[in-house]
């Protein structure tokens, strides 16, 4: 269906859990308490999947949280990929609970693996995690490439952290077949709000000389897609802070209590839970849907009424 913009949206970001086994600097405090009770049961996601396809939906997203803590994942991406009408089915994880579970994950449906890694070294790793084990998500990544999904790894360069890792990453890309997208540190949440964290992606790609721009692999994609001489994959650059994608966006946020988000940047909200067994569900989620913001917040002086793990990343 097309918004009152005429932006044509076909991408839901489906939040499953606001739960994760990590605790990342940037993502969520680290006493927050993250809620289960309030997910999603499968025959809701079920009831709202059939409504989003009717209304044109042709790609999902599984997020969160993190997705492969709940148990029920493998039955929540078969129940996505029973709709002929949706082409593809992507999942992001941290990849600490993916080594093992690929297989399972595949054979449900699951086309593509978007796994967050923002640091190749063992330790910077630990403290950007808040506690993850580097070596858990490399297997997990091995394991996708090995099964013949698509991976994206996906870094986000934070000052002062990781950002000495750059060429590291790119070198990742140029020997392994996945793409390695640098990701702006959003301003959500308390780290986020930090000017002084921020490192802009223009500052990276002008310090790679050596990276020439690409075709996009779709017209839709965030990315702005660069690589090297003989590169195997691509150096991505997702850049909403210092250059909004707004007027391409495609994309509208299911999280996992059920508030429909239209947009990342922004904190309008429809509640679709009470309505779920409403004969007029997907009218509900047209009219949100059409009303979708013309551009995210981020310029301003945006504050973010929830922590990215309750959005959906
Ligand atoms: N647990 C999964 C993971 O780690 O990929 C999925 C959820 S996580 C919220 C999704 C993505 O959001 C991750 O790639 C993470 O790095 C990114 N993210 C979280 N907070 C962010 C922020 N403030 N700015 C930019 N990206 C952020």
């Amino acid at each position: 269906m097309r918004d009152w913009l005429g932006r044509e949206i076909n991408y839901l970001r489906m939040s499953l859990t606001e739960r994760c086994d990590l605790k990342c600097i940037y993502c969520r405090d680290e006493n927050y308490y993250c809620r289960g009770k309030q997910e999603l049961r499968t025959d809701e996601i079920a009831k709202l999947t059939d409504s989003f396809v009717r209304l044109g939906i042709t790609k999902v997203r599984l997020t969160g949280g993190e997705p492969l803590v709940r148990k029920d994942l493998a039955e929540i991406v078969t129940i996505v990929s029973s709709h002929p009408e949706i082409k593809d089915i992507a999942m992001t994880t941290n990849g600490q609970g993916l080594a093992g579970r690929v297989a399972e994950l595949k054979k449900a449906g699951l086309k593509r693996l978007n796994i967050s890694l923002d640091s190749l070294d063992e330790t910077c790793y630990r403290e950007m995690t808040r506690g993850g084990d580097l070596y858990r998500t490399l297997s997990g990544i091995r394991e996708a490439i090995d099964a013949g999904l698509g991976v994206k790894v996906n870094v986000v360069v934070v000052r002062g952290k990781n950002e000495r890792e750059v060429d590291r990453f790119i070198d990742l890309a140029s020997k392994e077949p996945l793409d390695v997208r640098f990701i702006e540190l959003m301003p959500i949440g308390t780290f986020g709000e930090k000017s002084e964290n921020h490192i802009s992606n223009e500052e990276i790609i002008r310090s790679h000389p050596e990276l020439h721009r690409v075709a996009a692999r779709s017209e839709s994609q965030p990315s702005v897609d660069y690589q090297g001489e003989g590169f195997t994959g691509r150096v991505g650059f997702i850049s909403p802070v210092s250059h909004r994608f707004c007027d391409q966006c495609n994309r509208v946020r299911l999280t996992s209590d059920g508030k429909l988000r239209m947009c990342l940047g922004r904190n309008e909200e429809t509640d679709l839970r009470p309505h779920i067994e409403d004969a007029d569900l997907t009218g509900i989620i047209r009219e949100a849907i059409f009303r979708k913001p013309a551009k995210n917040e981020f310029t301003q002086l945006y504050h973010a009424n929830r922590r990215m793990n309750q959005i959906g990343g």
